[in-house]
């Protein structure tokens, strides 16, 4: 297990209701990001690595999140520490499988009120409740396959609805198309332990 120490900036943890394992420390600003939107806090730790092929976990199913407890809110914070903090992972999403923690959550590049790219967000047990009926094919790569580098064509749903819950509990709607809506699939497959390369 290694252990990174990163700076935690540009990351609307106004959606956590913790900061639990947050140590105070310096924050470092991100470039591009307005100064509104940089996060004033502290420094966190991202303790897991990404998990890659072929490690069997990558296909199981998730568990459903019972609980939002400190477990949860750590792979939460993590991820978007990874997918927002300084080292910037150049992704549109994650699942926590991902990082070895098979529990349904994910963390998507995407917030519909800023409409900002590099703004994640996390959403707890997510589910497509609506979708087109047209798919179209979409290039896409994964961390946890390679460096993230080799791109596959998937089909997708042009567009999704996903239903979940925030950090704190609190019901959230996503209704997306293109690449936030391709991220969301993406995602949501990895709970499902499908890969792109399947
Ligand atoms: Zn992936």
């Amino acid at each position: 297990m290694i252990i990174k120490q990163v700076y935690l900036s540009g990351i609307p943890l106004e959606r956590a209701s913790s900061t639990a394992g947050l140590s105070g420390a310096t924050v470092m600003p991100v470039p591009g990001v307005s100064q509104s939107k940089q996060y004033k806090g502290t420094v966190g730790k991202i303790m897991r690595e990404i998990v890659k092929v072929p490690a069997p976990i990558l296909h199981t199913i998730s568990q459903p999140i019972k609980d939002i407890d400190e477990l949860v809110r750590e792979v939460a914070e993590e991820m978007l520490l990874l997918l927002g903090g300084v080292s910037r992972i150049p992704c549109l999403g994650l699942a926590a499988v991902q990082l070895g923690e098979p529990i349904r959550l994910i963390a998507v590049m995407w917030n519909m009120y800023s409409r900002d790219y590099r703004t994640p967000v996390i959403i707890v047990n997510p589910e497509i409740i609506k979708c087109s009926e047209k798919m179209v094919e979409s290039r896409e790569g994964c961390l946890s396959i390679g460096k993230g580098d080799s791109i596959y064509t998937v089909k997708r749903y042009k567009q999704v609805k996903v239903k979940g819950l925030d950090i704190s509990g609190k019901t959230v709607v996503y209704k997306e198309r293109g690449l936030p809506g391709y991220a969301f699939q993406h995602e949501i497959d990895h709970l499902d332990g499908k890969l792109i390369c399947d």
